[in-house]
């Protein structure tokens, strides 16, 4: 793709031809790789929608909101148990203990789980609780930790670094292939650009969506709660995200029961379960209205 104006864009097929659609053929001008997480599939028509705390804070909290997500329609369950900070003195998740409950609620609802890794010496740990291992923004290019998540073999969430290019991005995408593994899935969760901190916390690169589906087969997914930072702002996103062409959403959410706790992290983006199921609901609808629609351009 060259834009006028623009800097020359790189050569993907040199820096990524495992995951760049040109050099796999296979994928044809459109398809996207499907990939699995238990039952639910990534890429394959039907919109995921992944809901959950930020944090995983408590017991109680945590059965409560897996229970919320399963309730609306959701289809997996979020939450970290080690978090990225980004002052040491605040909470920095519960650890192995975080990720034992996220296993009692999926044991509970049935969800898969996806949980952050970031550290190469506990991937292990987190793959043996994780149904996707989640590489968040600031590890995008922790070129170890790539390599050893690749190694696991489970599948992947890869968050797209806050400055991360296109080709940075994809690049991060190929060091997990170059291991073997292809079932990634990537996210774009806001970008730092003018002017991002104003209003929202980041930017919502939408525009990167039709971009990547160009240059790679791998499903794209959209997290509109750390890309806005402001609760009220992520169901508009979701919607875009959707209408963008994106293969589903990641979103925080919190209790809306009175007296409950407030979140640890990130409160101000978090949404309510009710808006999170019009959300699922927006996502089915805007499904089945596409796949009627490519019907309709068929027949
Ligand atoms: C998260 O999803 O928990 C998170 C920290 O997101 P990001 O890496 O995109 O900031
Ligand atoms: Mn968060």
């Amino acid at each position: 793709m060259s834009i006028a104006g623009a800097a020359a864009c790189a050569d993907f097929t040199k820096i990524c031809p495992l995951v760049s659609r040109r050099t796999n053929p296979g994928y044809g001008g459109e398809q996207t790789r499907s990939v699995r997480v238990k039952r639910v599939e990534f890429g394959a028509g039907r919109p995921v929608i992944i809901g959950g705390p930020c944090s995983v804070e408590s017991v109680e909290a945590t059965l409560e909101l897996a229970h919320a997500v399963k309730a609306v329609g959701g289809d997996m369950l979020r939450g970290g148990a080690y978090k990225p900070r980004t002052s040491p003195h605040d909470f920095q998740g519960l650890g192995l203990e975080g990720l034992q409950i996220l296993r009692e609620a999926s044991l509970q609802t049935g969800l898969p789980i996806v949980t952050e890794v970031m550290d190469p010496r506990l991937v292990e740990q987190v793959g043996s609780y994780a149904d996707m291992l989640q590489i968040g923004s600031r590890n995008m290019q922790n070129y170890p930790l790539l390599t050893e998540v690749g190694r696991f073999g489970k599948p992947v969430l890869l968050k797209r670094g806050m400055a991360a290019s296109l080709c940075e991005w994809l690049g991060a995408a190929e060091y997990m292939a170059k291991e073997g593994n292809l079932d990634i899935v990537l996210c774009e969760r806001g970008i730092k650009a003018y002017p991002s901190g104003e209003y929202s916390r980041f930017i919502l690169d939408l525009n990167v969506i039709p971009a990547l589906q160009r240059e790679t087969f791998l499903p794209v997914i959209v997290d509109p709660s750390h890309a806005t930072g402001v609760a009220s702002m992520v169901e508009p996103a979701s919607r875009s995200a959707l209408e963008s062409g994106c293969h589903g959403l990641i979103i925080e959410i919190a209790s809306e029961r009175p007296g409950a706790a407030c979140p640890k992290c990130d409160a101000a983006q978090a949404i309510s379960p009710t808006t999170l199921g019009r959300i699922v609901e927006f996502a089915s609808s805007h499904a089945r209205e596409r796949m009627e629609g490519k019907a309709c351009a068929t027949a």
